[in-house]
């Protein structure tokens, strides 16, 4: 009898404050293109979509993995020929923003981050004749495209399941899906670059890829000085920008993440107008000096930060 009393208390509850009955969640740790990833769905699918996201991951990685034999990337380094219809478009895909970012987004460095010793961990400081025979070099390497390309196909295979809501982290790319549990925009941290914790929050309506590129991901230290694997094209040696990091916010998942180590190759002046000129995303950097900018589209809280402007 009580208990009975108890199931339509709870009932009435629902119906006064109008709850919807409890969604299943999923949450999920894996490791996968040398990252940490973190994935959380919300949704009556939740588990079956998140075993073929993982499934989906997994099959990106082997295509793209620089350290695969078979990936699609390696057989195109041989000199061999793409015959995968979703291969041949993602390489036109990254081919055409290479261009677009006047080649500060390069998806042909493989030789240069090999030198510098990023793909193995080896790391060591090249002489100006080995970076100067690097740059003649143009091997394959998507390392700066293929996590936002597989968190956008991560997201993509959620509209064939019943899920409501998802957020994804592969490392430093956010991908959302659907609004917040509660309906409200997502909150999505940007790291501090220089320090623990982080250093802005964006609000993100719906879904949305999260980029951060940052100097802080991936470097060592040789001689007190320090090296990082966002190379610029144009000297073949770690992108000195005036940069920490750059976030960009963006509907399609490899733009964001080639735009992210293009801006952060070009610096705050260069970015900002490049941004000008473009219509398809936002992004915040972060200077060396701590300082902050957004562009005006972004919904920025937690820090102080000067906006940038379409009219200069
Ligand atoms: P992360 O992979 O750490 O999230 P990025 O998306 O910025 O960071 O990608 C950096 C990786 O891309 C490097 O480790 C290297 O393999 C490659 N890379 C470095 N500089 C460039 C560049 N200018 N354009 C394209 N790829 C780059
Ligand atoms: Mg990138």
């Amino acid at each position: 009898m009580k208990r009975g009393m108890a199931v339509i208390f709870a009932a009435v509850l629902c119906l006064l404050v109008g709850c919807a009955p409890e969604e299943k969640t999923a949450q999920r740790d894996l490791f996968s293109m040398d990252t940490v990833m973190s994935l959380q769905v919300w949704g009556e699918d939740a588990q079956p979509a998140m075993d073929a996201m993982e499934t989906e991951i997994r099959r990106l990685d082997e295509a793209w993995s620089v350290g695969n034999d078979k990936s699609a990337v390696s057989t195109l380094n041989r000199g061999e020929a793409l015959t995968d219809s979703e291969q041949l478009e993602l390489i036109a895909r990254v081919q055409a923003l290479s261009v677009r970012t006047g080649g500060a987004f390069d998806p042909q460095l493989f030789a240069l981050t090999s030198l510098w010793g990023f793909p193995t961990k080896e790391y060591r400081v090249p002489t100006d004749a080995e970076i100067t025979a690097a740059m003649e070099e143009h091997a394959w390497d998507l390392g700066a495209a293929v996590k936002g390309y597989a968190a956008q196909r991560a997201a993509d295979v959620l509209k064939d399941y019943s899920v409501t809501h998802a957020v994804l982290s592969l490392g430093g790319n956010v991908q959302t899906y659907g609004t917040k549990p509660d309906g409200s925009a997502w909150q999505i941290a940007i790291r501090d670059p220089a320090g623990e914790g982080y250093a802005a929050v964006a609000a993100v309506e719906g879904t949305a890829s999260v980029v951060t590129s940052g100097s802080y991901q991936r470097f060592f230290e040789e001689d007190g000085i320090t090296y990082h694997h966002i190379l610029d094209p144009k000297t073949g040696r770690p992108a000195d920008s005036g940069l920490l990091s750059v976030t960009v916010i963006c509907r399609d998942g490899l733009t964001a993440d080639a735009l992210s180590t293009a801006l952060f190759v070009m610096g705050l002046e260069r970015g900002a107008d490049f941004w000008r000129e473009s219509d398809d995303f936002e992004a915040v950097f972060i200077l060396t000096s701590g300082e902050i900018f957004a562009t005006e589209g972004v919904s920025l809280s937690g820090c102080s930060f000067e906006v940038i402007r379409r009219e200069k």
